[in-house]
């Protein structure tokens, strides 16, 4: 991975001309110049020049949502996140991570017997920290709790959890494919806690003439790790991924998660194509991910039943992963259009949901501000259903529309096909 010095040609490439202050999320709802992508590069011109900027430094480097608004928006290309990414890791290197982050982090992401237990215990006592709601299906927490903080809306852990299913163990290998050999990369927020997308996806792929392989042996994207700036963990998760994915030689991989889909096709070639041996690897498993929405409609042209369209309005939420890194955002409103409710837009659909980078744990606060306002245009909407395709997204919209009272569902596209 390109260290933060190696940046230095393209920081030095911002002429300050504050394009990007017009659309970015924190920048929009702090008002802060030290919250755009050009305050941040500012910061971290400082830095690289030798000027010791301690929590101060970290708090404006932590805070952005990764979102990409400012490098899509940037004339000169400046790929801003990809160099928060690089100062976050710097950082961790050079001044270590908390303890409990660190143990946190490696405990889910490359999670061992011990730590699976935990977790099914925690779930078995849910009702002691966490209190049910009313309309949307989900736990709200009772008080402060490490990594929940109080008062978040969170869904349900699956349980079990969805590569744990005996149904799916079954898929690790199929004997007749279909149309294609395809294999599915399931992503934490579909394991852990929206098993429904994943169970929806092998369906409608199934629908449409292609039997899914679910590998097991999968692990995280790596993204949570890098987002916090743990670079050597997510070198180690990407890693197990692409030795678990190229022993079956599949044609296509599928992932139903924004965020999984932009880190396998974009972040691991700049995590991994330094390391000896890895380009050519790197290379063959980015080139054949696909989002399912890109899949469904580009590889196999998906199409649904014909009805009259009385399920409701649905509505559509464009992640970031999916629209500014993946530049994916026709093929979900086709499907949506396959499906059996009517369509109707809403203002800023690409709008950041304030999940991403981190920010939702570290400043949960700021995250839920940038939240609202998505959640006013998508109650102006006058939408039953919200759709989106990243499961990081419909927690975060759940959360905003629970605490704006906003009675829409929040769904993957594929629940709707
Ligand atoms: S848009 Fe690009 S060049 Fe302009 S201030 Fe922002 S980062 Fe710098
Ligand atoms: S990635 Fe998003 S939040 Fe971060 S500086 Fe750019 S526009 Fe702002």
């Amino acid at each position: 991975m390109k260290e933060l010095k190696d940046y230095r040609e393209e920081i030095e490439r911002c002429v300050r001309c504050g394009t990007c202050r017009s659309v970015c999320p924190t920048l929009d709802t702090v008002r802060r110049e030290s919250h755009c992508a050009r305050g941040r590069l500012t910061m971290i011109e400082a830095y690289l020049n030798g000027e010791e900027l301690g929590e101060r430094y970290l708090k404006y480097i932590k805070e952005c949502t990764l979102c990409g608004a400012c490098y899509t928006s940037c004339p000169n290309e400046i790929n801003t996140p990809e160099i928060i990414l690089s100062a976050r890791a710097e950082y961790v290197k050079k001044k270590g991570m908390p303890a409990f982050t660190s143990f946190t982090l490696k405990s889910l992401l490359e999670p061992a017997p011990l730590t699976k237990l935990a977790l099914k215990v925690a779930a078995k006592l849910k009702s002691l920290f966490f209190k049910s709601t009313p309309f949307e299906s989900g736990l709200v927490s009772r008080f402060s709790l490490p990594v929940v903080g109080e008062g978040r809306l969170v869904p349900e852990p699956a349980d079990p959890f969805f590569l744990d299913r005996a149904h799916i163990r079954r898929l690790a290998t199929r004997e007749d494919y279909g149309r294609m050999k395809v294999g599915f990369f399931v992503g934490c927020g579909v394991n852990y806690l929206l098993p429904s997308i994943g169970e929806h996806t092998i369906r409608v792929l199934e629908k449409a003439g292609i039997n899914v392989a679910v590998p097991q042996g999968q692990v995280c994207c790596g993204i949570p790790a890098l987002s916090m700036g743990d670079s050597e963990t997510a070198k180690r998760v990407m890693m197990k991924n692409i030795e678990v994915f190229e022993q079956y030689g599949f044609d296509r991989i599928v992932t139903s998660c924004a965020t999984c889909g932009h880190t396998l096709k974009d972040i691991f070639k700049v995590v991994l194509s330094d390391e000896q041996g890895m380009k050519e690897r790197v290379e063959a498993f980015t080139s054949k991910i696909m989002d399912i929405t890109e899949f469904l409609v580009d590889e196999l042209d998906y199409r649904g039943e014909k009805t009259d369209k009385r399920a409701g309005v649905v509505t559509y939420h464009d992640p970031c992963h999916l629209r500014r890194f993946q530049g994916i955002s026709e093929q979900p409103r086709k499907l949506l259009e396959e499906s059996p409710y009517e369509f109707r837009g809403m203002k800023n659909p690409c709008r950041c949901c304030g999940l991403g980078g981190g920010v939702s744990f570290t400043n949960y606060e700021l995250s839920m501000k940038i939240a609202g306002r998505k959640a006013e245009n998508i109650k102006k909407s006058g939408a039953d259903v919200v759709a989106t395709a990243c499961p990081g997204c419909i927690v975060q919209l759940k959360d905003a529309l629970y605490h704006h009272d906003v009675k829409a569902r929040v769904v993957h596209v594929v629940e709707l096909l």
